[in-house]
């Protein structure tokens, strides 16, 4: 059994111990110590890093009540070690940590549901709840949480006796054996939990809900706490500006400024669309009537325009319509008939010729191939005329 530093004082960066076992795996190596202030990955809360000695810690885990410190390179059973949390990453962990705790321990008494599944990321910590939260409950969760972070609160971890555990109400994500600690935030949460927290309220900082989503049958929320949320806050802050250059807008004018250059762009594109039509209609116009089978090859069509045009131009000729666009070497195709033959058996010639790809409807067929301009006009000799 490996005694835990960590669990009487959460704020112990260094420490003395004694390896007691070094064991190779996987090219690392597996050091047990008799005492250590690193926290192992469990609960929710990522396991630290950090150095033994001169020998990066590079996580920690623990299996039957002995923790494991994964590093880079041996160290010698019996030798005598000075441990070096990473602190400030640990000390952001804590902040998060019990800000996930309040704002459980509020959510839970206000809305009932529990925390039943929860992740510590970098940039953010998800919250899983069992019941859903809408965004007006979110946002009351969030802002009688800063309230607790406003008083300053102590929190305290400690392992109740068995008799005093069974009267106390407190929330857990599992049935707990053995000696149960126990992390209360006065007038807000009561929780068994094994990890490392800040031993006042005020040391987290703002606590933020930043997003939510549906997430099995309850609600998925997301968070940030601390010198997360203040990181969080500059990014979205650089964002913000950004956009606010580009539309030369002030910052709180954005939205409304997208909403006129997203309307202006739809009634372009509308606009555009129409012109387009105008312009295809008169291209097929100018084709002498019922030619028969015709192809045409032209530049800067989109996918979308070059299907119409195909069929614009075989109801002109009265037969099968062939379209190409795109660079030389590399064309899309169009391929229309609008009195009742098939195109799919030309698709397939022009596909296995120019290795090609595409199908479509006996009326109408697209796709891409790789041929030059010319080896059209050799494809289709008399077969079908070329037109303008
Ligand atoms: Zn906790």
């Amino acid at each position: 059994m490996t005694e835990k530093l960590y669990d009487e004082d959460a704020y112990r960066r260094t420490f003395f111990a004694h390896v007691t076992q070094c064991l190779k795996k996987d090219g690392k190596y597996l050091v047990s110590l008799d005492r250590t202030a690193f926290y192992p990955e469990g609960g929710g809360q990522p396991s630290d890093t950090g150095v033994l000695n001169f020998v990066n810690v590079l996580g920690v885990h623990e299996k039957s009540g002995e923790i494991f410190h994964m590093t880079d390179k041996p160290l010698p059973a019996g030798a005598a070690v000075t441990g070096g949390v990473n602190w400030s990453r640990r000390f952001r962990l804590m902040q998060q940590h019990t800000g996930e705790h309040i704002v459980s321990g509020i959510a839970h008494r206000l809305f009932g549901g529990d925390n039943v599944g929860f992740h510590m990321g970098e940039e953010f910590l998800t919250v899983d709840w069992s019941r859903p939260l809408d965004a007006d409950q979110l946002a009351t969760v969030e802002r009688l949480a800063n309230e607790a972070v406003t008083k300053n609160l102590p929190v305290r971890a400690e392992y109740p006796p068995r008799e005093a555990l069974s009267r106390l109400n407190y929330r857990s994500k599992k049935e707990l054996t053995g000696a149960v600690r126990i992390v209360t935030v006065p007038g807000y949460d009561v929780c068994a939990c094994c990890g490392t927290h800040v031993a006042h309220t005020g040391e987290i900082g703002a606590i933020k809900v930043v997003g939510s989503q549906n997430y099995k049958g309850g609600t998925r929320f997301f968070l940030v706490c601390g010198a997360q949320a203040l990181e969080d806050y500059g990014e979205k802050l650089k964002s913000v500006a950004a956009v606010s250059s580009l539309l030369s807008a002030k910052p709180e004018e954005i939205a409304r400024a997208v909403k006129r250059l997203l309307d202006e762009n739809a009634e372009q594109k509308h606009g555009l669309s129409a012109l387009l039509e105008k312009f295809l209609a008169g291209k097929a116009a100018s084709v002498p009537a019922n030619r028969g089978d015709v192809y045409a090859c032209e530049e800067g069509l989109s996918p979308e325009a070059l299907r119409r045009y195909a069929l614009l131009l075989a109801e002109r000729c009265g037969g099968t319509a062939s379209v190409f666009s795109g660079p030389d070497g590399s064309l899309r195709y169009a391929l229309a008939n609008s009195v009742g033959g098939d195109v799919r058996p030309l698709c397939k010639k022009l596909n296995a010729a120019f290795s090609g790809r595409g199908g479509g409807r006996r009326e109408l067929a697209q796709g891409s191939l790789l041929a030059a301009r010319e080896q059209l006009e050799s494809f289709f000799g008399d077969s079908a005329e070329r037109v303008l």
